[in-house]
C-alpha cells in the first residue's frame, strides 16, 4: 500500500467526534475539491506491507482506527487491510469519497461517504451503487457526509438526502467548508429547515492550528 502518514490524534469528525484515534492517511486521489485540506496526500509517500500497517496502528494505546486520504479506495489492499483491523476487534472507520464503489466493504467498518456537493468542485463524482449502504440495518454503520460551500450546496444537500430517504436510512452529517461558511449559518439553515443533519465542525482544527500536519 502506498502510504502517506500515520498519526495519533483526536477524531474531529462523524459520530465517533472525540475518540482518541489511529489515522492511516493513504496516498494518491482521483479527485481535486477545491477546499482540499491534504494535498500532501496526492503523491507523498511511501510503500508498507499490510503487517506494517497493522503493527504501526497497535503500538498506540486506542481502540479507534480511521482509515483516510486521499482516497483509501484507491489501494487494492485496502478490502484486506480493514478486514485485519476489524479481526483484532477494533473499531474501524473508513472516510472516503464515495467516488468509488464500497459496497464490498467489510460490514463491520463505519462508513463515512462524504458526497461531493456542486460547489465543491468534484461534484457528480459519487457511485450511485454506495446507496445501498443506506439501510436501516446498518444505520449506525454507515454515515452520508456534505461539505457546504454555499446556500446552493446546502440546498443541493437536503435535496439528495430527502430523494435517497437518507435521513431515514443513515445518519446525516453537514460541514462547513472551511472558511467558505461558517458553523453559525450553517447551524442556522439546519435549524430552520427542520432537516436531521448533524453538524460537524472540523474538531482538531479548533484545538490545533487548522493547517498543523498529522492531527
Ligand atoms: S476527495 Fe478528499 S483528498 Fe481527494 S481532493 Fe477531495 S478533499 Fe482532497
Amino acid at each position: 500500500m502506498k502510504i502517506n502518514e500515520i498519526f495519533f490524534s483526536i477524531q474531529g469528525e462523524s459520530s465517533w467526534v472525540g475518540q482518541p484515534t489511529v489515522f492511516v492517511r493513504t496516498s494518491g486521489c482521483h479527485l481535486r475539491c477545491r477546499y482540499c485540506d491534504t494535498t500532501y496526500a496526492f503523491y507523498e509517500g511511501r510503500s508498507m506491507s499490510v503487517d506494517e500497517v497493522v503493527e504501526n496502528v497497535q503500538i498506540h494505546p486506542t481502540r479507534y482506527v480511521c482509515l483516510t486520504g486521499g482516497e483509501p479506495m484507491l489501494q487494492s489492499d485496502t478490502p484486506l487491510l480493514l478486514q485485519r483491523l476489524c479481526d483484532l476487534n477494533l473499531n474501524v472507520s473508513l472516510e472516503t469519497s464515495g467516488g468509488l464503489d464500497c459496497t464490498g466493504v467489510d460490514p463491520r467498518v463505519k462508513l463515512i461517504l462524504d458526497v461531493k456537493t456542486p460547489d465543491s468542485g468534484a461534484g457528480h463524482s459519487f457511485d450511485e451503487k454506495n446507496l445501498s449502504l443506506a439501510d436501516v440495518n446498518r444505520k449506525n454503520r454507515t454515515e452520508f457526509k456534505f461539505v457546504i460551500c454555499s446556500e446552493s450546496d446546502f440546498d443541493w444537500a437536503v435535496d439528495f438526502a430527502q430523494r435517497h430517504q437518507l435521513f431515514e436510512r443513515a445518519e446525516v452529517l453537514m460541514s462547513p467548508a472551511f472558511r467558505r461558511v461558517d458553523a453559525r449559518w450553517l447551524a442556522e439553515k439546519i435549524l430552520s429547515t427542520g432537516c436531521f443533519a448533524r453538524l460537524q465542525t472540523q474538531l482538531h482544527k479548533s484545538i490545533w492550528s487548522p493547517h498543523v500536519r498529522g492531527v
